[in-house]
């Protein structure tokens, strides 16, 4: 037996050993910075290619730790769902997005605010009370408030109806759903049958190959008609050229996400985007 194989298997063990040390540092991490509101959320605005306006922001979680630096809500966000703490997440981004969609409304400024929510998410029976409760308390208008929805698991068949229901109850109120991530969601086909969505957001692996290949221009092309054929507004994300923003308005999406327009900023600086 050489020595190199056994070592193999203690350098595996240490790096899950490590991963394992890491997880459980952020898992108390973030319970404190939770705890202090020490997150901090950008906004990363969309542009309606019909009036060329900024009609939708999208809040995106940003946490920079004092012991670990930044941490990226790829490596958080999946952690925060196992852990259970990604509802305390997805409070603290409502009521922050509610707020400021408050002090834009406040400022004559016409702007929704778009907050990410995984389908499971609604599992929770006081999902769409909780949600209810929050725009009360912050006096934010049901109509700006848009939830942005993903799965990256299978959903049980009984979880399914309660989840619609409570997303009906939110619709009825004025709330917008857009499907997150589609085309590679999980089962983006079957959400898009039995949700209550308004809008696709087509996933930004596509639009990175659209230049590439004309399979992936096919592909995106017939997305938005699929969309168009059940009434739905479709925006495709991750977009960071003008050639791929041409190619997309061509295709008929409703709106451009990407940073061809701007990355996720401050509310601040969402302002003089708007300006300009
Ligand atoms: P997402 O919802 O699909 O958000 C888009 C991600 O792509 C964001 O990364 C955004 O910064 C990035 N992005 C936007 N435009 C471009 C572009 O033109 N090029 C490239 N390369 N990237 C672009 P971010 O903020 O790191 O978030 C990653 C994912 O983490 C999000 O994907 C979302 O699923 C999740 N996430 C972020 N914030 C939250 C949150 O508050 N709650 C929940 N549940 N999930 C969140
Ligand atoms: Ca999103
Ligand atoms: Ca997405
Ligand atoms: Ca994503």
């Amino acid at each position: 037996v050489r020595e190199a194989g056994g070592d193999k298997i203690v350098s595996l063990s240490k790096a899950t050993h490590k991963a394992l040390n890491r997880k459980a540092l952020i898992e108390k991490r973030l319970l404190q910075a939770l705890d202090q509101k020490n997150l901090k959320v950008l906004y990363q605005p969309q542009i309606d290619v019909k009036t060329g306006k900024i009609s939708v922001v999208e809040a995106l979680v940003r946490w920079e730790d004092e012991v670990m630096g930044v941490v990226s809500p790829d490596e958080l966000i999946p952690i925060a769902e196992e852990t259970g703490l990604i509802n305390n997440i997805g409070s603290f981004m409502l009521e922050r997005a509610c707020e400021q969609a408050l002090i834009w409304k406040k400022a004559g400024l016409h702007l929704k605010v778009a907050i990410n929510s995984s389908v499971r998410e609604f599992r929770d029976k006081n999902m769409a009370k909780s949600i209810l409760d929050m725009l009360a308390k912050t006096g934010c208008p049901a109509s700006l408030l848009q939830i942005e929805i993903t799965e990256k698991f299978a959903l049980e068949a009984e979880a399914a109806t309660f989840i619609t229901q409570q997303m009906r109850k939110l619709e009825n109120e004025g709330i917008v759903f857009v499907l997150d991530d589609f085309g590679i969601g999980y089962g983006s086909f079957r959400y898009m049958q039995i949700l209550p969505i308004d809008t696709l957001k087509i996933d930004q692996t596509f639009t990175r190959s659209i230049l590439k290949s004309e399979k992936t221009q096919k592909l995106m092309h017939g997305m938005v008609q699929l969309g168009k054929s059940m009434e739905l507004k479709v925006v495709a994300e991750g977009v960071e050229t003008a050639e791929q923003a041409d190619l997309l308005v061509t295709y008929g999406c409703d709106a451009i996400q990407g940073y061809y327009i701007s990355k996720p900023v401050t509310p601040e600086e969402i302002e003089e985007l708007l300006v300009k």
